[in-house]
């Protein structure tokens, strides 16, 4: 017998996720800017809420996330039979895959857009297929060109990662008007927060037959480390959803700190006006230097060098000096640094940083 054991195709496919770097080589206390959290940490009700639930640890969590989901709800002014919520939205992201493709169907994601939805899907047995943005912005006409027969989902993030740009409403509305009938619009709302009266698409998954809304802990809420997440949408996909998710996919103590995070509405208001205030003056610094970026709308500035080339040299310098940002090579976009917006001294370290690169370079 010569049979060996081998995994679904695609599988093999599928490159590690890179998360963003935490240490630099010969540097004690680094900046993390790597990986869009909030430099501001997590609300302190999130953090009691965490260390009143140590005595809970031995028992099996709720399974339905009642208390979590009516928090969400009642905060949002959502449906709370209509939310999921999942470790992290990584894991909607997952489930959504898993419930909705298989082999010999596709899954539209954006030349940009987010590496989550393509591991996700091959992991699935689907085939992810990429479609061009339009300088660097989500471009609906290529996403309704690259629909057939086969395609089941769409992801787009909005505001994206890791470009921070946007397309309107009126644009999102109309494409979930013009796709066909079986394919589901997901609308990645990681950083909806951010984007000033934005709501994060969470009017369409309500009131659509085929837009749902995913939301994360992981950005303004401070919560990465607890991984909690969750999908609003159609009563029909939450059913669905249901019925993959692991019964215990999330424990008490990340339930009890993203509800205390969640009704603690003044933290994420504060948070992103001084993220407004701290970006605005992070890509003006930037520019300044001669390095441009796209507006945005997130809690991170897609600056852009003259080369690839240049975008690595600047990012070394920035690790020596021990701010580390990401490269986004991965993304498509090598001649770019995604710089998370950090707190003030932080985003003035990072200019001050930038100009003395640009100062020493040939
Ligand atoms: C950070 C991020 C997420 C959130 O992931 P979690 O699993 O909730 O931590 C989702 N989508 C995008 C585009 C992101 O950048």
């Amino acid at each position: 017998m010569t049979q060996s054991i081998e995994p679904r195709s695609g599988i093999l496919e599928i490159a590690p996720y890179q998360g963003g770097a935490s240490h630099a080589e010969g540097v004690a206390e680094v900046v993390k800017l790597s990986s869009n959290e909030n430099p501001h940490g997590a609300p302190e009700a999130a953090r009691e809420a965490l260390r009143r639930t140590a005595h809970l640890i031995h028992r099996y969590p709720s399974t339905d996330h009642g208390e979590l989901r009516r928090a969400i709800g009642e905060v949002q002014g959502l449906d709370a039979e209509r939310i999921i919520c999942g470790a992290g939205s990584d894991e909607i992201i997952s489930m959504l895959c898993m419930a909705y493709t298989g082999p010999g169907t596709e899954v539209i994601h954006t030349e940009h857009g987010f590496a989550m939805y393509r591991i996700s899907t091959l992991a699935a047995g689907a085939v992810p297929v990429e479609v061009p943005e339009h300088r660097r912005t989500v471009d609906i006409e290529a996403i309704l060109e690259a629909c057939n027969f086969r395609t089941r989902l769409v992801f787009i993030a909005n505001p994206a990662n890791p470009t921070g740009t946007m397309i309107d409403m009126q644009t999102i509305e109309q494409l979930a008007d013009r796709l066909p009938p079986h394919v589901l619009l997901v609308l990645d709302g990681a950083y909806a927060e951010y984007a000033e009266g934005y709501d994060g698409g969470a009017r369409l998954a309500g009131s659509w037959p085929n837009v749902f809304m995913t939301r994360t802990f992981s950005k303004i809420y401070g919560l990465g480390g607890l991984r909690v997440g969750w999908g609003y949408g159609p009563a029909a996909v939450i059913d669905v959803l249901n019925r993959v998710r692991g019964p215990f996919n999330l424990g008490d103590p990340q339930l009890r700190a993203a509800e205390a995070a969640m009704r603690d509405t003044g933290f994420v208001q504060r948070c992103r006006a001084e993220n407004a205030r701290m970006r605005d003056w992070l890509a003006h610094g930037l520019a300044q230097q001669g390095v441009p970026s796209d507006p945005s709308h997130a809690n991170f500035v897609l600056a852009r060098f003259a080369s690839p080339q240049e975008a690595d040299a600047c990012e070394a310098h920035l690790r020596a000096d021990g701010l580390l940002v990401r490269k986004v090579g991965g993304y498509k976009l090598p001649d770019c640094l995604r710089i998370t917006v950090g707190d003030e001294a932080s985003c003035r370290r990072v200019v001050h940083s930038v100009a003395r690169f640009k100062a020493s370079a040939p």
